[in-house]
């Protein structure tokens, strides 16, 4: 059985298998956002996680400036450490690039990485180059803080708490599909800026780790069925979402509509949003609103409940359902590029 078969799932749930339980120093190993760590009478505990982006895979050269692709990759790591509430502390990147690249673009990608970093309080502290024929290809490690047992894991929705997500969905897929096609506008220009640029929803992760009404929350990097299904699967609990409720971007719709496409698939498939999705006690969701609109300039918005059971439901406008967990994006099944 190929990899392209068995699906990304397949292969990361033998992984797991093969790691077996976390033990030592791990707390939480495969399965969340970022690892953690505990360190030895520390008040807070070390979070890491590694990401790699590989040209052709996860972006092309001509779509983006060298700067854009170190930023990016780190970008996309840093969410992680905002979807567990941590503080990020360092990067490390490795970088696999073809001897013949030159010189001043290299030195772009890394400086671009780092300048990415040092937004964040994540400085680079380190990394490693290899000279290889194969595609340009970006691993970074970022390491985070948080502080003991406050983390936000993928295991600590319940049932009777509240699903909510940050900001709008569908931005990043349809500036991705205007990328492919060529599409300008203002909407496209506007959804390509975002699926180049993931903005790190860090102070939001914070905000919600500290009001302690919060205790499970995951990054929108798979989109929204598919992470939705993650949070499920870790907390054993079943997901609802109100289709209706959907904060579709303004942008996406009106992509959407130029290219003939759906809104509503990239908002619920499309991926790369890097919004966070939390479960909350339902009694806090307006004060966790009111908090966020203040504090960190974003919306929030409710859009299910977590209930007992398996599995993610999405409940739809006319009364129909859909039970979509296979949807979404797999490393090993879908054709990209
Ligand atoms: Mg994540």
């Amino acid at each position: 059985v190929r990899l392209r078969e068995a699906g990304e799932g397949e292969f990361l749930r033998r992984v797991r298998e093969a790691a077996g339980r976390p033990g030592g120093s791990v707390l939480v190993g495969i399965g969340d956002d970022t690892a953690v760590l505990q360190g030895q009478g520390r008040e807070e505990r070390l979070l890491l996680k590694c990401d790699a982006t590989v040209e052709g895979q996860h972006f092309r050269r001509e779509w983006l400036t060298e700067a854009e692709i170190g930023a990016r990759a780190v970008r996309r790591a840093l969410s992680d450490i905002a979807a567990m509430g941590g503080r990020p502390a360092a990067i490390l990147l490795t970088l696999l690039v073809s001897p013949d690249e030159d010189l001043e673009a290299a030195t772009a990608i890394a400086a671009g990485a780092a300048a990415a970093g040092t937004e964040f309080g994540a400085p680079l502290a380190g990394g490693e180059t290899v000279g290889t024929e194969g595609p340009l290809a970006l691993d970074v490690v970022v390491a985070g803080f948080a502080p003991a047992g406050r983390e936000l894991r993928r295991s600590g929705a319940r049932p009777g708490e509240a699903l909510l997500v940050s900001g709008a969905l569908g931005a990043s897929a349809a500036g991705l599909a205007c990328l492919r096609c060529g599409l300008s506008a203002p909407a496209a220009h506007r959804a390509i800026a975002r699926s180049k640029r993931p903005e790190p929803r860090l102070a939001l992760g914070r905000m919600l780790r500290e009001s302690g009404a919060v205790r499970a929350a995951i990054d929108l990097s798979d989109g929204l069925l598919r992470d939705a299904g993650h949070l499920a699967d870790e907390s054993g609990v079943r997901i609802e979402i109100d289709e209706a409720r959907l904060p579709l971007s303004p942008d996406c719709r009106e992509v959407a509509e130029a290219l003939g496409a759906s809104p509503l698939h990239w908002a619920l498939a499309g991926g790369e949003d890097y919004e966070l999705l939390f479960t909350a006690d339902a009694e806090s969701v307006p004060a966790l609103i009111a908090q966020a609109d203040r504090e960190v300039g974003l919306s929030l918005t409710r859009i299910g409940a977590v209930t007992q059971g398996r599995g993610v439901f999405v409940a739809r406008p006319d009364g129909g359902a859909r039970t979509p967990t296979a949807e979404g994006w797999d490393q090993f099944t879908h054709d990209q590029g």
